[in-house]
Order: C-alpha cells, then structure tokens, then sequence
C-alpha cells in the first residue's frame, strides 16, 4: 500500500482502535488508516450521515457564522460560495445571509434533506466533490471545515478542488493537526481524532501546505488554535507547480 499523500510505501505503525491500524508515512508523516475503509464501508458509513454538534448558544454561533461569511467575502474575488461538506447547510446559509450565492454539497442524503427543507433560498446537492466539479461551474469562496481527513483519495479530491475555484478565489480549511502541543504524542492511538473509518488521512501544518501548494493554493494565513485543529485561508493563484502532479495517471 502506498501513502495517499506522497506514494511512499514505508510506514510506522501507531497502534489498533476497534480493528483499524493506524499508521504514519515515514516521508510524509501523513496519519492513515491501513488499509483503507473500502467503497461499501463508506457508502453505509456516511449515507445518513448528520454531524451533530451541541450548540449552547444558538444565536452566537449564528453570529460566528456569519461574520466568518462576511469576512470571506470581503476577501473574495466574487461572491460564489460553495461549502464542501456543507451538512444541514448552516455555513451556506449563513454566506446567503451575506449576500453570496451560495451552494452546498454534502455526500451524506440526510443531511442535503435536512439542509433543503432549511433554507429554500440556498442551492443544495448530494454530491461528492469529483461529481461536482463535472458541473463545470466556478466559486470564488470555498469552505471546506473537517473535511479531508475524510477523504481517502487525495489528489483526486485536490484535482476536482482546483476545477471549482475562479483565479484568486479564496478557500478555508480546518482539520485535525496532529504537529499540535495538544496531541498525546505518547499515546497517539489514544487521541480521539484517530477515529475508524471516519478519519483516513491526518495532516500537519507541514504536508497539508505543500499538498495545496502541488495544486496552485498559495499565501497561507494559519489561524493559532487553542485545539488540536489546523485552521487557514488560502488563495488559488494556480502557478509553476500546478502541473506537478504525482497522482495524475
Ligand atoms: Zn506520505
């Protein structure tokens, strides 16, 4: 097997959770699971899928939401939005409210049916990022919170990514960082983002910037986390290394 993030084929193990092996690349140090969830795992897994997170302040996480919105906007290029892996589609209607455009694509049916009934006035599809990106249109913002360390193709996901994205669009990510001082780096099989079938591919600061650098995303603005999360804005500007590309064939 080789490493979803560099092709590497040398891994150290982490240790077993409930039958999975998690494993590190010994180049890359991307965290994976070994081997990976196959298709029919995944499609049960996620079909009714719904992130459910306890809001104790509804109002104020309203509000974050949608100065979040805003502030992408104001660096945005246009007014495109699209949320990868929008669930019931808070953060589209939020970009809505704002005055963006705004779609939302979901793999999980319950979810796109929650988020439909919702907000009427926002676009909604059932969608991988692969079959979307076939749509042939284009977004000058892109959300994608907790995301790819869902994913377990990689350049697949950052190919269809770069055909969604106008120049200059401008793109927020957040997803676990195992180079975090939180991490129990002694006890790595113990931290709760190593998570069976869920989580197959765990970043660092490091990997996770030179993935997006590969596929044309530049100017990285990392936002400190008080948690074990990586959070940052990036801007596709395309560039030299677009075509580098070790997963093209
Ligand atoms: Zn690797």
């Amino acid at each position: 097997m080789q490493c979803s993030l560099c092709a590497c084929t040398v891994f150290d193990p982490i240790g077993k959770k409930e039958n999975s092996l998690f494993v590190r690349c010994r180049q890359c140090q991307l965290i994976a699971i070994q081997p990976h969830p196959s298709d029919h795992e995944l499609d049960t897994f996620y079909k009714n899928y719904v992130y459910t997170e306890r809001i104790i302040n509804p109002r104020k996480k309203w509000l974050r939401y949608r100065i979040r919105a805003w502030l992408l906007r104001r660096l945005a290029p246009g007014k495109k939005f699209l949320d990868i892996g929008c669930n019931v589609g808070n953060m589209v209607a939020a970009a809505h409210a704002v005055g963006c455009d705004a779609t939302g694509i979901d793999i999980s049916q319950t979810a796109i049916a929650h988020a439909r009934q919702l907000w009427q006035n926002c676009r909604f599809f059932n969608e991988t990022t692969e079959q979307f990106s076939g749509r042939g249109e284009k977004f000058d913002i892109v959300f994608c919170s907790e995301v790819i360390e869902h994913i377990r193709d990689l350049h697949s996901f950052m190919r269809a990514l770069t055909k969604l994205v106008n120049a200059n669009a401008i793109l927020f990510f957040t997803t676990p960082d195992s180079g975090h001082f939180r991490v129990p780096t002694k006890n790595l099989i113990a931290w709760s983002e190593l998570r069976p079938t869920e989580h197959v591919a765990i970043f660092n600061k490091d990997n996770i910037q030179r993935l997006f650098r590969q596929y044309g995303f530049h100017s990285f603005s990392q936002v400190p986390m008080h948690r074990a999360n990586l959070r940052f804005y990036t801007r596709y500007t395309g560039g030299d290394s677009f075509s580098v590309n070790n997963n093209a064939a």
